[in-house]
């Protein structure tokens, strides 16, 4: 007789509390205005947070932090990242539905959903097997149908799908990797934390032109975990 009422209500309050993660992003963005050149950011990317539930992607005993705009542990020393992390690097990804996107770092998967929610078809590699395939539970059991999987290292890429119209790299590079750059289109564009794990990290956007000219801009200082070399 109470199951009903009570999951209706806990469904009720997740809404509500992505409703105030979304606020909270949208606080966080005029903050940081000064590094991102812009107050607000694209409307479809603030809709996609509202309709991703982070808690499916979390251990159950973490659940009830999952719309905090905190990073939170996913186990094997691993992290998801601050949904404000995920909403900025998303934005400047500009994603419309007909493209074609590589992220490096499945992790828990829902940046992979954000993705999905935005683009058309996501390649996503992960380093850790475990990892990709919690992630591919989580995702499928959230419907989505437009995700291909490969566990191993992202450094490389997945030259067979190339060229994308967008990478976006959700551990922190030692220096540019030259084999994601290759696989960008042109016209593309590569979002990447760039630097020492504990040192400074900057958050990257690399834009390959009409012609194949790379261009680099810096946007946010940040701190992620480390993007595993090739070994
Ligand atoms: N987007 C994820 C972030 C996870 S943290 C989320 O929000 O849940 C970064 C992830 O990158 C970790 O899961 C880590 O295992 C993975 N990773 C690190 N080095 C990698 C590499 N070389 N190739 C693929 N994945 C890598």
């Amino acid at each position: 007789m109470l199951t009903y009422p009570v999951m209706r209500n806990r469904d009720h309050n997740d809404v509500a509390a992505r409703e105030s993660l979304v606020a909270e992003i949208e606080r966080e963005v005029r903050e940081t205005q000064v590094y991102l050149g812009k107050a607000h950011l694209d409307p479809r990317v603030l809709s996609a947070i509202r309709a991703v539930p982070r808690h499916a992607f979390l251990a159950d005993s973490l659940r009830g932090r999952a719309y905090r705009n905190r990073p939170l542990s996913i186990g094997h020393g691993q992290t998801i990242s601050q949904p404000y992390i995920v909403a900025v690097m998303t934005d400047a990804l500009n994603l419309t539905r007909d493209q074609r996107v590589l992220e490096i770092g499945t992790g828990s998967g829902y940046q992979t959903a954000i993705l999905a929610e935005l683009a058309g078809r996501i390649f996503t590699i992960e380093t850790v097997a475990a990892l990709s395939e919690q992630a591919q539970a989580a995702l499928a059991a959230q419907g989505y149908r437009n995700i291909r999987f490969r566990v191993g290292d992202g450094n490389a890429g997945w030259p067979e799908h190339a060229p994308y119209d967008a990478i976006i790299v959700t551990a922190a590079a030692a220096q540019m990797p030259g084999a994601l750059i290759d696989q960008l289109a042109q016209g593309g564009r590569m979002v990447l934390p760039l630097g020492p794990q504990g040192g400074t990290q900057m958050l990257m956007r690399v834009d390959k032109d009409a012609v194949g000219r790379i261009v680099e801009t810096a946007m946010l200082p940040v701190a992620f975990v480390p993007l595993v070399a090739s070994g």
